[in-house]
């Protein structure tokens, strides 16, 4: 195959490795140079990359399209010259979601008494979970689909449809806690009204109605989402269960019945009413280990035979946006066996230690706004988001309002956000002392913060326990 293409502005792209199969009709590759990619579209046998440059045009319109500002979304810089496909900024330390959330085989590195444990008795299971936390355990990968939730929720807000979503289009960096995510391939982004039935679909991740009958939407979309964040999350199919098993040496029985599961004629691996195809897949039976009760709501509401079948019901992208939120904020990293769990459960669900952890819970007024909670370990750095002054919004940008470091019975607060005015109570609100820099409050204090720029006070108590 070529290694060599030109663009339209006459720059010459050379084509490094593969990074990914994106969607149904292309590939993409890096190039020499760091920080550009090249998408090329197939010819219609697959065989080689496309001679026509007929639709090379529709590349250049994508920029036209009303898209938010900042937006973590690749688009096209410049269409091929004489073949299919173009040219896109995708940095050199990104990873796609496939490559960084498969488990097996990555769980050297990764060592502790508990795993030992484990390993003694079920030793497949071991490096199983090993690998699940070596690839960042489900905090990682929630942090990850979060930033894509809120791409795909700015653009539905926008009534734009993205169309052909999974985890293969969604790039996360590889440096260690940067959970930068980018999304590429907007090749099909179109307003829901435009969309024709040749859009793209990859069958895996469409939607029941996207397959039978071409139907592309927001719901589509969410569909969409909700199987690759399950998939990464739980670490199989929502729909490859015990149904796919059955006579799976017959080929034909086993393709007709992966393309029902599919199209969603089978119920999902976790369905309440209908159990015919559960079973110990990937993380399932641990289910209630990983997902909050509200994100098992929302795949619940979306996999099942109505959300299946009535693509209103499905919840929307701003639902799974928050839940999400909601789940990154509660989840705690356990200190003794390196699992992640939610808040909520009290205590590690894996290996039963009772963790010490900071919470901070936000209010404005008489109303609760958010709550922060994580593992308290000494010298930690903490980085709270700006959403605990904000609430979850898809476009407030994932800053950080300020950082804490436990101690034994002391917080240090530090690199406070400029944009407020801060000032810690040691009294329950009676009277307040301004923050400057860095602080160092004692467990229990309530810090208030004030905007500057509409007055809003927002008082934050922060708890270690
Ligand atoms: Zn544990």
């Amino acid at each position: 195959m070529r290694k060599q293409f030109e663009d339209i502005y006459g720059h010459t792209h050379m084509l490094t490795k593969q990074i990914g199969e994106a969607g149904g009709q292309g590939v993409v590759f890096r190039t020499m140079d760091p920080d550009l990619a090249v998408k090329l579209i197939h010819n219609s046998a697959k065989t080689d990359v496309s001679a026509d440059t007929s639709n090379n045009r529709r590349y250049a319109e994508l920029r036209l399209l009303p898209l938010p500002e900042r937006i973590n979304l690749t688009l096209p810089r410049a269409e091929l010259k004489d073949a299919a496909g173009y040219v896109m900024m995708l940095l050199d330390d990104m990873q796609e979601f496939g490559g960084a959330f498969t488990p097996d085989g990555v769980n050297d590195g990764v060592a502790n008494p508990w795993l030992d444990e484990i390993q003694d008795i079920a030793p497949e299971f071991a490096d199983f979970i090993g690998g699940y936390m070596a690839t960042g355990g489900s905090r990682r990968r929630i942090s990850a689909y979060l930033g894509a939730a809120r791409v795909l929720s700015e653009l539905h807000a926008k009534g734009l449809v993205y169309c052909d979503f999974s985890g293969r289009n969604c790039f996360i960096s590889t440096v260690p806690g940067n959970d930068t995510v980018w999304l590429i391939d907007a090749d099909n982004l179109s307003f829901a009204e435009a969309i024709t039935k040749d859009a793209v679909c990859t069958n895996e991740y469409a939607a029941p109605e996207v397959i039978q009958k071409g139907l592309f939407s927001p719901w589509s979309d969410c569909y969409s989402f909700a199987i690759s964040l399950f998939k990464d999350l739980m670490c199989i199919h929502p729909f490859m269960g015990a149904l796919l098993e059955q006579d799976f040496d017959k080929d034909d029985f086993a393709d007709d019945a992966e393309a029902r599961a599919f199209q969603g004629d089978f119920p999902w691996v976790c369905d309440q009413d209908d159990n015919s195809n559960s079973g110990d897949y990937g993380l399932v039976e641990q289910r209630e280990m990983i997902l909050t009760n509200r994100l098992f709501g929302l795949f619940d509401r979306t996999f099942s035979e109505k959300g299946r079948k009535k693509r209103k019901t499905r919840p929307t992208m701003l639902e799974w946006f928050f839940a999400l939120a909601e789940a990154l904020d509660g989840s705690v990293r356990c200190q003794h066996c390196g699992m992640d769990f939610d808040v909520s459960l009290g205590k590690c669900p894996w290996c039963d230690t009772i963790p010490r952890i900071v919470s901070l819970k936000s209010r404005k007024g008489q109303s609760s706004l958010w709550k922060f909670s994580k593992e308290a370990v000494d010298g930690a750095e903490l980085r709270v988001p700006v959403r605990l002054m904000k609430g979850p919004k898809p476009s407030e940008r994932g800053d950080t309002a300020f950082s804490i470091c436990c101690g034994k019975d002391v917080i240090r607060i530090f690199n406070m956000d400029p944009g407020y005015a801060w000032a810690v109570s040691l009294d329950r609100g009676q009277s307040f002392q301004n923050l400057f820099g860095h602080a160092d409050i004692p467990n229990g204090s309530l810090v208030r913060c004030t905007s500057a720029d509409s007055n809003d006070v927002v008082m934050i108590e922060v708890k270690i326990e």
